[in-house]
Formats: structure tokens, sequence, C-alpha cells
């Protein structure tokens, strides 16, 4: 065990875009900001998506576009970095967070900004064959999968912006979702007018086919039950996202893991706060994830300020 460390005032958990805002702000503010990140990679969920879209702004920007200016003002306002995963926060007298190093910190005030991952398809196979055929980024590994048919499995705009991203590689993409497109209308106009997307409407991926790497997928109707294969190299699996919240107590957390605030994004902890995909009542775009940063920060300055 490393010996106890309390060099910040207010600890940051996730370099997410929420948690970078966050930090940024605070640091601003005036306040001593320590900001941990714990993949090694900075910007989140959206960090290897190619083209960003939703944001108020002319222009066109990648994840890491946006990552790397938002780290360097976070950088330029002083604060500081700490490349390492929080294990633990302890809800006591004074505030103890520690990092998957045994580290201990003891900071005024904790702005959680872990966001959330994306939910598995929790099926047979899932591991093994990720990373020869099962992807999570079109982006990345779309290239792989030129002139082949592939699946994408959900319906909500993570789906639907990788099946865009996919469609303009591959020869054929084939959307398997439980219910109809959850996604935006603009996506799915979008979608719509593609000629190589197809869909298979209430059903869900039910098994991975293929020797060494996918050659197919098992598909089962959730009306009817009747089960189809799809011939296809790749599964781009977007059904959702589980919340990165297994660091806090149980009272900070509602049932489905999220963390629940009050509007100034304040826990039950009235020094701990939650924001951006970690936060029950996100409402799932980076520009409100960071304008919910730039909220808690406010709302600690208050605090540290009484
Ligand atoms: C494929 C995809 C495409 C998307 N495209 C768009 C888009 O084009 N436009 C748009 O507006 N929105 C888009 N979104 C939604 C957007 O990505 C999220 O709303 C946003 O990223 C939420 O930001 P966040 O900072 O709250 O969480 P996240 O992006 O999840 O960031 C959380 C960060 O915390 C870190 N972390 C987690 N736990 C710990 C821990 N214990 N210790 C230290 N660090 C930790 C993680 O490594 C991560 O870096 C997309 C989402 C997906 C999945």
């Amino acid at each position: 065990m490393r010996p106890l460390k309390n060099t910040c005032q207010v600890a940051v958990i996730g370099g997410g875009v929420a948690g970078l805002a966050a930090a940024r702000h605070t640091a601003r503010l005036g306040k001593l900001v320590t900001l941990f990140e714990g993949s090694g990679l900075f910007g989140g969920l959206v960090a290897t998506v190619g083209e960003v879209d939703f944001l108020p702004v002319p222009g066109t920007f990648s994840g890491q576009d946006l990552a790397t200016a938002l780290l360097g003002d976070a950088r330029m306002a002083a604060v500081q970095i700490v490349e390492a995963h929080v294990s633990k926060i302890e809800l006591g007298p004074s505030l103890t967070l520690t990092d998957a190093e045994h580290r201990t910190y003891h900071p005024e005030s904790i702005i959680i900004a872990t966001g959330a991952s994306l939910r598995s398809l929790g099926i047979a196979r899932e591991v093994e064959f990720t990373g020869r055929g099962v992807s999570h980024c079109a982006t990345c590994d779309g290239g792989f999968f030129r002139a082949q048919d592939v699946v994408v499995a959900g319906g909500g705009d993570a789906a639907v912006h990788a099946a865009l991203v996919l469609a303009k590689t591959s020869r054929r993409v084939i959307i398997v979702c439980r219910s109809k497109l959850k996604a935006k209308r603009d996506y799915i106009e979008k979608i719509a007018a593609r000629e190589n997307v197809d869909f298979i409407w209430d059903s869900e991926v039910e098994e991975l086919l293929g020797e060494d790497g996918l050659s197919g997928v098992r598909v089962r109707n959730a009306k009817h039950g009747a089960r189809s294969d799809i011939d296809c190299t790749g599964l781009f699996p977007f059904i959702g996202v589980v919340p990165n919240s297994g660091l806090v107590a149980n009272s900070l957390r509602v049932a489905s893991g999220c963390i629940q605030t009050d509007a100034d994004f304040a826990t039950s902890d009235r020094r701990v706060f939650a924001v951006g995909a970690v936060r029950l009542a996100y409402g799932g775009n980076l520009i409100q994830a960071m304008a919910e940063g730039v909220g808690a920060a406010e709302a600690v300055a208050r605090l540290l300020s009484n």
C-alpha cells in the first residue's frame, strides 16, 4: 500500500466529454482539480466515432478531435490528470477515493462522470468472436468488411449511426432489431435512403455461427419464435449501454445502476455529483453531457465557497 496522498480539492472521475468539460470548468472557477481516466483513452464513448453528429457548430469533427481539444483545454486550465481507474468511492466523514494502484485521495468534492459501456449481447462465443467478426466500432473496423455482408444489432442512434458508416463500404448491411427504430429522425431518413440496407424486425441475435471466425448469425423472431440464419462476416452489436457505477455505494444508485441526482447534479451525498451517461435522466447526446459537466462544476464551486 502506497502512502496517503491528498492533492485534489475536486476529483472528477472519467475523461469522457462530461468529465473533461466538468474538470475544465471547475478549474476555471479556481478550484484544484484532478481528473481520473481509467482506459488510457480520453473522449469516452465517442472517442472512436469518425464523424460526430449533433454538435451545434458547423464543420465536421471526429470524436478524437473533440477529445483532443477538450483535453488540451483542461490541461490549459491546470487540471491535474491521473491516468488510473478509480475502483472505489467511500462516503465517510471525509470522502475517500481509491484508484486501481491502491492510491487513496481525500477530495472535498467528487464529480462522477464515468459514463456507460456498450451492452454486450450476453450470448455464447461473443468474447471468442470479438475481433474475429464481432466489433463495437464501425469506424475503426468497418474497413475489414469491405464488400462483405454485416449485421448490426439494435435500433437506436448508435446502431443506425454504425449502419450508416458500414453501408459506405460493406456490400449489404442487415439491421436486426427488436422493435421499430428509436433513432433520431435524421438518421432514420438517411438509413431509409440506403439501398444496401435491409431490416429484420421484431428479432434478436441468438447465436453466433462459424468455426475460426464469424460466418453468420442465428436470429430469433421475438413474436412467433421462428429462427433464421443470416450469412455475414461481421456483427456490430449496439443494443444500449450499461452505466459504469460499480465504484459507488448502492445508496447513490437506482435499480438500473444509474446514479440519481437533483437538478444541480448532486447525489444524496451533497459532496458527490454525477453527470453524463452514468446519471439517471441523462438525455443521451454529448452536448448535454458537456452541459451537465459545466452545471456540476458551478454547483461544486458554490458548495466549496460556502
Ligand atoms: C457508437 C456511439 C456513437 C455516438 N455518437 C454520438 C454523436 O455523434 N453525437 C452525440 O451527441 N452523441 C453520440 N453518442 C452518445 C455520446 O457518446 C454519449 O452521450 C457521451 O459520450 C456521454 O459522455 P460521458 O462523458 O457521460 O460518458 P462516456 O463517453 O462513457 O465517458 C466516460 C469515461 O469515463 C471513464 N471511466 C469509466 N469508469 C471509470 C473509472 N472507474 N475510473 C476512471 N475512469 C473511468 C471511461 O473510460 C470513459 O472515458 C454516441 C454513442 C455511441 C455509443
